[in-house]
C-alpha cells in the first residue's frame, strides 16, 4: 500500500507538466490505496472531492514540493475525517462514572473491558466489572478469569439469564462500594440481531450508562460502517475503541465507525495481553493508514535536530537493545533535554504517556522516582535487555534499596517494557538524505 501511493506520488513528480490528468491519476492510485485499507467508498469518494478543491492546479504547477502538497493534503484530510468534532465523555476519578460496552460477538469487547479497567487502575481509579453477557457459555468465566489477573472487583452469575437484572445488580452493587469506573460487558451474538440489538436498548435503559463504546474489530473491512451505525441506532454510542491493530488489517474501517457513529476512536488494541492497548493518537495511524509509517515524521525530525555529524552515532544506539541503563541515559537527556531525548519526544507514544501536557512537574517526579529506583540496581540489571530478569525477589531487594515502594518498581519496569516496544520500532531504521520520500 504505501509502496502504491509512493509510487503515485512519484510518477508525478516525473512529469514535467502538471495538469489536471497527472493529479487525477495521482488521486486514482490513493483511492486505490485506501479502499484497500477497508476505508469505505463513500469516505473515499468524498475525500477525492475535497482534495481536489484544495489542491490548486496553479500552485502545484509552480510549487517545487508537488508530492509534499498532494500528501499533505490527503494526510489532513484523513486526519479531519477521524475527527467527529467533539470529544467523547471523559470519566472523572473519584466519581462514579458507569461505561458500557457493546459489539458484535469476537470484536473483543471482554477482552477490551479488562485492558480499559487496568488502563485506568494504573492511574489510580476503582474500577469494576460487570458481567452482563448471559448468552455466551462461558463468557462469564472469561472475565472472571480477566478481571481476576487485572485484580479487579467483578460481579455475574452462572445461573441468572436475564442480563438487565445483572447488569443492574452489578452497577448497583459497585456504586455502593463507591466504585469509581463500573463497566459493563455485554453479549454479541452474531445471530438475531434484532434481538441483540433490542437487549443492548434494554441493559442501557436500565443502567444508564455516561458512556457507551462501540468495539470494533479492525479487520471486518467494508462492513465497519453498517455495523457501527446499527449499534448507533439502537444505543448512544459516544466513543470507539478499535480492536486487533496488531494484525495485518491497516484500520480503515475506524473512518467508517467515527462517520456512523459521530463519536471519537479513544484507543487501540494492539495485541491480546492486557498492556497492549494504547491511547489513539489520529496522526501516527493516518500515517500507518497510508503506508508512510509511524516513523516518517521522525526521520524529519532527526534532520532537523540531530547534527549531521551525530546521526550514525544515534542509529548505533538504536541498533542495540534497550537496556535500562540506556533508559537511564534517556531519562537524564529528557530532564536536561538534550537533543536525543526530543527526538525521542517525536516518537508516537513516546513523551504522550511519560510526560503528559501540564503535568510537567509531576512527570519530571517521577521520571527523577524511576532514576532513583535504578540506582539501587546491579550492573548486570542495568545492561540486561531481558526484563525478566527482574524477578520478584529483585523487585523487593531494589525497592528496599532504593527506599521505594515494590508497586513502583512495578511500575518503572512497565515503563520499561513500553519505551523497549518503541526502541524496537527503531532498530534498523535507515536515515534517508532530507526530502527523499521514496526511502520511507
Ligand atoms: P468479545 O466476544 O467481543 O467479548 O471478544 P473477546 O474479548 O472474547 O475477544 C475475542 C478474541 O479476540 C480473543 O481471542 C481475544 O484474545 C482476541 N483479541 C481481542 N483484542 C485483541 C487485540 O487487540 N489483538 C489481538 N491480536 N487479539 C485480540
Ligand atoms: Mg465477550
Amino acid at each position: 500500500l504505501g509502496g502504491s501511493i509512493t509510487r503515485a506520488l512519484q510518477q508525478m513528480s516525473n512529469a514535467t507538466v502538471i495538469d489536471e490528468k497527472v493529479l487525477n491519476d495521482c488521486l486514482n492510485e490513493i483511492n486505490r490505496a485506501l479502499l484497500q485499507s477497508d476505508v469505505q467508498f463513500e469516505l473515499v469518494r468524498d475525500m477525492r472531492t475535497n482534495i481536489k478543491k484544495i489542491v490548486n492546479l496553479q500552485d502545484l504547477a509552480a510549487g517545487h514540493n508537488k508530492r509534499k502538497i498532494i500528501q499533505q493534503a490527503v494526510f489532513n484530510e484523513l486526519c479531519k475525517m477521524l475527527d467527529p468534532g467533539k470529544s467523547s465523555f471523559v470519566p472523572k476519578k473519584g466519581k462514579t462514572s458507569v461505561v458500557m460496552f457493546v459489539g458484535l460477538q469476537g470484536s473483543g469487547k471482554t477482552t477490551t473491558c479488562t485492558k480499559y479497567a487496568h488502563y485506568y487502575q494504573k492511574k489510580g481509579w476503582k474500577p469494576a466489572l460487570v458481567c452482563a453477557d448471559t448468552f455466551r457459555a462461558g463468557a462469564f468465566d472469561q472475565l472472571k478469569q480477566n478481571a481476576t489477573k487485572a485484580k479487579t472487583p467483578f460481579y455475574g452469575s452462572y445461573m441468572e439469564s436475564d442480563p438487565v437484572k445483572i447488569a443492574v445488580e452489578g452497577v448497583e452493587r459497585f456504586k455502593e462500594e463507591n466504585r469509581d469506573l463500573i463497566i459493563v460487558d455485554t453479549s454479541g451474538r452474531h445471530k438475531q440481531e434484532a434481538a441483540l440489538f433490542e437487549e443492548m436498548r434494554q441493559v442501557s435503559e436500565a443502567t444508564n450508562p455516561d458512556l457507551v463504546i462501540f468495539v470494533m474489530d479492525s479487520s471486518i473491512g467494508q462492513a465497519a460502517f453498517d455495523q457501527a451505525q446499527a449499534f448507533k441506532q439502537s444505543v448512544a454510542v459516544g466513543a470507539v475503541i478499535i480492536t486487533k491493530m496488531d494484525g495485518h488489517a491497516k484500520g480503515g474501517g475506524s473512518l467508517s465507525a467515527v462517520a456512523a457513529t459521530k463519536s471519537p476512536v479513544i484507543f487501540i488494541g494492539t495485541g491480546e495481553h492486557m498492556d497492549e492497548f494504547e491511547v489513539f493518537e489520529v496522526k501516527p495511524f493516518v500515517s500507518r493508514l497510508l503506508g508512510m509509517g509511524d516513523l516518517s515524521g521522525f526521520v524529519d525530525k532527526i534532520h532537523d535536530i540531530v547534527p549531521m555529524d551525530k546521526q550514525p552515532e544515534l542509529l548505533q544506539k538504536l541498533s542495540e537493545g534497550f537496556t535500562l541503563r540506556i533508559m537511564y541515559e534517556q531519562f537524564q537527556n529528557m530532564l536536561s533535554m538534550g537533543p536525543m531525548s526530543q527526538v525521542l519526544s517525536m516518537l508516537p507514544g513516546f513523551s504522550s504517556e511519560l510526560m503528559p501536557k501540564g503535568q510537567e512537574k509531576e512527570s519530571q517526579a517521577k521520571v527523577k522516582r524511576y532514576m532513583t529506583i535504578m540506582d539501587s540496581m546491579t550492573n548486570e540489571e542495568l545492561d540486561s535487555s531481558n526484563p525478566k530478569l527482574i524477578n520478584e525477589s529483585r523487585m523487593m531487594r531494589i525497592a528496599r534499596g532504593s527506599g521505594r515502594l515494590v508497586r513502583e518498581v512495578l511500575d518503572m519496569m512497565e515503563e520499561y517494557k513500553r519505551l523497549a516496544k518503541l526502541w524496537s520500532k527503531m532498530k534498523g531504521l535507515k536515515i534517508p538524505k532530507k526530502g527523499d520520500m521514496s526511502a520511507l
